[in-house]
């Protein structure tokens, strides 16, 4: 198997409208996250709000194997042309991770049918990952748990379907707990939401994160199945007896 192809898409407006944000990721989040996958097993590519189609043009999503997404404040302006390329190229087969306030994307938000609502608090406290699928190959490489020192809190109850799996459960310090790392499958493809990454953290250059979204990207990789036939299936595979309607 040739490398996966990985999109890295960042709405990419609050890194350069704060000189906070921009001093912990000067060249935007996707660039951090891209970095973090590196390059042995994925090309990666990058695609940010402001691009023309926001970057995801039909042949760019055909080219795509996973796509990675982070925004926050800015979930209004995708349009919904766009957001609805995204949800069919996901029934095709291609993998999406959802990273942090992606929660509340309208790409995410339509896949998962649901507010996506959440508690969030932004007081910097420490939070802790609890792995609750040991066996997952999104946790290979991580051991019982991980801790970030600094996060924004998104506490339960958190307003999603309930996950095909459950990978990884956050605690914070100041008593929430949080579903961080949920797996679905919509048609062909694979769904994972991994909860970390407040733009004014440097929560994408931690080994652990970086190892959970590099094992996400692997695990949301389309099979190759062809796209199931569906609607009037006329011809029977046997002949019906009995009945000549
Ligand atoms: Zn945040």
């Amino acid at each position: 198997m040739g490398k996966l192809r990985v999109t890295v898409w960042n709405e990419f407006r609050h890194e350069k409208e704060s000189e906070t944000i921009r001093s912990v990721y000067p060249n935007g989040i996707h660039q951090a996250i891209g970095e973090g996958l590196g390059t042995t097993d994925f090309e990666i590519s990058y695609a940010t709000l402001d691009d023309p189609e926001h970057g995801l043009s039909e042949e760019k999503l055909q080219n795509t194997d996973v796509l990675i997404w982070w925004g926050h404040k800015a979930h209004g302006e995708v349009q919904d042309e766009i957001v609805n390329r995204v949800y069919d190229r996901v029934l095709h087969g291609m993998g999406l991770v959802v990273l942090h306030s992606g929660h509340f994307s309208k790409i995410f938000k339509k896949l998962m049918g649901t507010s996506c609502d959440l508690k969030w608090r932004e007081a910097g406290e420490k939070e802790r990952l609890w792995v609750v699928a040991p066996g997952h190959p999104i946790v290979e490489g991580i051991g019982e748990f991980f801790e970030l020192e600094h996060e924004e809190m998104y506490g339960e109850h958190f307003d999603i379907p309930q996950p095909d799996e459950l990978v990884l459960v956050s605690w914070f310090e100041g008593g929430n707990v949080f579903r961080s790392g949920c797996c679905y499958s919509r048609g062909q493809g694979k769904i994972f939401y991994f909860r970390p990454g407040h733009e004014t953290h440097p929560t994408y250059y931690n080994e652990n994160v970086r190892t959970v979204i590099r094992n996400a990207a692997k695990w949301a990789a389309p099979t190759t199945r062809d796209y199931p036939k569906y609607g009037k299936a006329a011809t029977p595979l046997e002949p019906i007896k009995g009945y000549n309607g």
